[in-house]
This record gives C-alpha cells, structure tokens and sequence, in this order.
C-alpha cells in the first residue's frame, strides 16, 4: 500500500536538528512534516548536553520554565579528572546567558519536550517509524522524498526537504552533495554501568595517557563513552573482557564492584566518530542541517548545540518566505552562509583536541598535564573561554522567525 502527502516542507530526521527546524516552522505557520525513522526518540547514542544557548532560546520561546521542570541536572562547572588530577576545564557562571549552567538531561526527554509542543500547531506533523530511502528529483530539482513505514511506503512531495537525518545521511549521499572528510583518530565505545548513591557527581571525562572515559549520569545508570584509537575495537577484544573491565576501573575506581556488569561483548557498543562537512548544504529544494551538512565528534559535547542553531538559522532566514510558497537555492545558500564559519571553526577546534589532548601528544611527561589543561589549573579567569565556546558557541543564533497569527 502507498500513500501520498504533500507539504511546504518536509524534514527527514526527528533528532535536535530536525525537531528545532519542525517546532520553529510549524510555530511560524508552515505546513510541515518531520518524518523519523524510529518508532520514538529513546535511544542510547546521543548526547545529554542542553546548553545555556539552548536554554536562552528556550526562554525566547516562552519555554524554559516549564522546560527546568523536567528533571535534570545543571552544571556551573565542567571539572576533568587527567592522570589522576582534577582540572576544572570551564565556568559557566560568567556567561552573558539567563541560565549559566548545562542543563544535562537524557535526550529523549528533550525532543519529546519540543515535539509534545510542536504538536499544539495545527501545521506540525510528526511521522515516526518513516524511513526515508530515495529523494523525488525532477529537472534536476529535489520535489521530496520517499520513505518506509510498516503501513507501506510514503512518499511525501515538498517545495523544501530539509535533511537532518545525522551522520550517515541518506539525503546528502542521494543528493550527490560532495563532503570533505577529516582525518579522526579516535572512536568510542559506549555501554551502561549501574549507577549508586554515593557514586561521585558527573564531571567532564577521565583522562589518562592519551585515553578519555566519559560518564554521563542517566538517573539508575552511568552512560559511558570509552574513547579508543580509531579502528583499536577488535584489539581490545583480542585482550579479552577482563582487561577491558580492568581498563575501566583504572580510570574511575568506583566502579569497581559493578563492572562486571559488561559481562558480554555484545553489551558494549562501538560508535565511529567523524568530522565531515559538505561543500555545498543546499541544492535546488533541498537544504541539509546539523550532522548531516557536517558531521561533529563528541569532544566538547558541542554538536547539539550546533545542530539546534542550524535549526533557528534555518527557520529564521526561510520561514517567512515558506509560508507563502517555495524557497530558492540563494535562500538557502543564505543557511549556509550563515553557519559555516562557526562550523569551521569548532570542527578544527575539535581536529586540534584530537590531535594535542584526546591521544595526548601534547605532554612529554607520562603523568603530567598537558599545558593547555595546566593554564586552565591556574588561572581560574580562563576557564570562562572553554565555557563560552561549550556554552554559546561562534556565532550564537537568536529566535527571529515569526509566529503564526
Ligand atoms: C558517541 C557520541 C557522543 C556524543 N555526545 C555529544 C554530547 O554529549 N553533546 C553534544 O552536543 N554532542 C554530542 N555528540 C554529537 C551529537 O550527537 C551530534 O552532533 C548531534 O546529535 C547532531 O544532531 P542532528 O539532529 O543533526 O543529528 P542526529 O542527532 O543524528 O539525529 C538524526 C535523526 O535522524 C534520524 N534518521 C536518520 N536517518 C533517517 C532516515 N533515513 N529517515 C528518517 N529518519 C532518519 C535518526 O534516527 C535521528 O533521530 C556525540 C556524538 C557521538 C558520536
């Protein structure tokens, strides 16, 4: 069975990127659809990290009150355990934002939060367990998209198809749009350990030689993230579970009574990390965003971040122009325009931490800290510049759009 919809504007990907860009198009009245794969947003490989830019559009929206609502946890101060030392890494108590804090929470409540208020606009649609497999191009020009869903196939015809469908976009690789790759060294594993009371609050990473374990506090469980050199997986089977259980444990020592708790590979997860970005984001009725425009790693935890003020760019320079009919390739190059250069930006940030910090070739000395990281220990007044670039990012975006009457 094969059903037809046409739209202003279809989004593929119901992640940051593509809820952002659905919630704000449907509040300025454009017909819309966001179509995802999954049958909803609860899965394990996403960032938790809500960040006081977020919070500040949120606030621009009328949201964040009910939004600090849900549970979660704010941290004025990212703190990162390196060779056994504490180093607070960034502060975020001087920031020129309302909330001076991250606000970590799992992201799934985050996109159910914008989806359950995108769906009071009558103009809002959210089509999950919609796979979308093949772009609709006529005369050269992306007319929409055709995607799998239990019931049959969908096939949804749009003036814009936005891809925001990640880092293994299928809307960038059908589109043809030619994407530069940086060389990254590192991938990460990433796996659940139960959580106790009296565990230490959440910090920014543990730090060793060269090597990063992340723990990302998820209420009943710790969330880890175990960075390894790029391709290192099978290696570490090699050398069995019991040395990977004893690698764990050298970095957070707590957790020693449960980490047998990865009794079987199958429990630890490997997730390629990549930094990409395409040439051109847009072609004729088609524009890509977030991940999917230009992949991000998760040094900094800032991809989120990025791919949220994509979204308010995005809706901000078409969401007038969409509402009365279709957009250019020049409006959307305007997208482009916009946020390319903070992209840049963060993306060699996150190459130089790769290369200096993350496989540790900027200390000499075996269980010193690296100098960065040393300056940070130091001058507590530095710390305000990793938390500016967390925090706000280049170029932070301000809620313009307009609003349906
Ligand atoms: C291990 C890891 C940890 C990270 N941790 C952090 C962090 O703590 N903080 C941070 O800021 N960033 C983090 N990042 C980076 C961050 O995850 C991304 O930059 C961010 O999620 C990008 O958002 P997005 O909306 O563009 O894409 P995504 O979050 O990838 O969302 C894409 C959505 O599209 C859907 N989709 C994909 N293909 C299709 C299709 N064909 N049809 C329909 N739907 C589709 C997916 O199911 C998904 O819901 C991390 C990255 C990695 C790899």
């Amino acid at each position: 069975m094969s059903e037809k919809l046409q739209t202003r504007c279809v989004i593929v990907g119901g992640g940051p990127a593509g809820m952002m860009a659905g919630y704000l198009l449907a509040r300025a009245g454009v017909p819309m659809a966001v179509l995802e794969k999954h049958a909803d947003f609860n899965r394990d490989f996403r960032g938790d990290t809500i960040h006081p830019s977020t919070l500040e559009l949120m606030h621009e929206l009328g949201l964040l009150d009910e939004f600090l609502k849900q549970p979660h946890q704010e941290v004025r101060e990212l703190r990162a355990v390196v060779n056994g030392q504490v180093v607070p890494v960034a502060d975020f108590t001087s920031l020129p934002t309302r909330c001076k804090f991250i606000a970590f929470m799992p992201q799934w409540d985050f996109l159910n939060f914008l989806s359950s208020h995108a769906k009071q606009f009558p103009t809002f649609q959210l089509r999950t367990e919609s796979e979308v497999v093949d772009l609709l191009i006529e005369n050269s020009r992306v007319v929409g998209v055709r995607a799998k869903t239990p019931r049959g196939e969908l096939e949804v015809r749009a003036d814009l198809v936005i891809g925001a469908d990640g880092r293994h976009s299928i809307i960038q690789a059908r589109a043809g749009l030619e994407r530069r790759e940086f060389g990254v060294p590192i991938d990460a594993l990433w796996m659940r350990i139960s959580k106790k009371q009296d565990d230490p609050e959440q910090s920014f990473g543990f730090f060793q030689h060269g090597k990063l374990l992340v723990l990302l506090d998820r209420g009943g469980y710790w969330q880890c993230g175990f960075v390894i050199p790029k391709g290192g997986f099978d290696e570490i089977k090699e050398r069995g579970l019991p040395q990977f259980q004893n690698d764990i444990v050298s970095f957070a020592r707590f957790l020693r009574d449960r980490v047998t708790e990865l009794n079987d590979w199958s429990k630890i997860k490997l997730l390629t990390v990549q930094i990409n970005r395409l040439r051109d984001w847009c072609r004729e009725g088609l524009l890509c965003i977030g991940d999917s425009a230009h992949a991000m790693s998760p040094v900094g935890g800032v991809g989120i971040n990025l791919a949220i003020q994509d979204a308010v760019a995005t809706a901000n320079l078409l969401a007038e122009k969409l509402r009365s009919g279709a957009v250019s390739v020049n409006d959307l190059r305007k997208v482009q325009a916009r946020r390319e250069w903070p992209t840049r930006l963060i993306q060699g940030l996150q190459v130089f931490i790769h290369r200096r910090v993350v496989t540790g070739r900027a200390s000499g000395r075996r269980n010193s800290l690296p100098f960065v990281l040393r300056l940070l220990k130091w001058f507590p007044i530095l710390r305000q510049l990793p938390a500016r670039f967390i925090g706000v990012g280049p170029r932070p975006e301000h809620f313009r759009s307009p609003t349906a009457v």
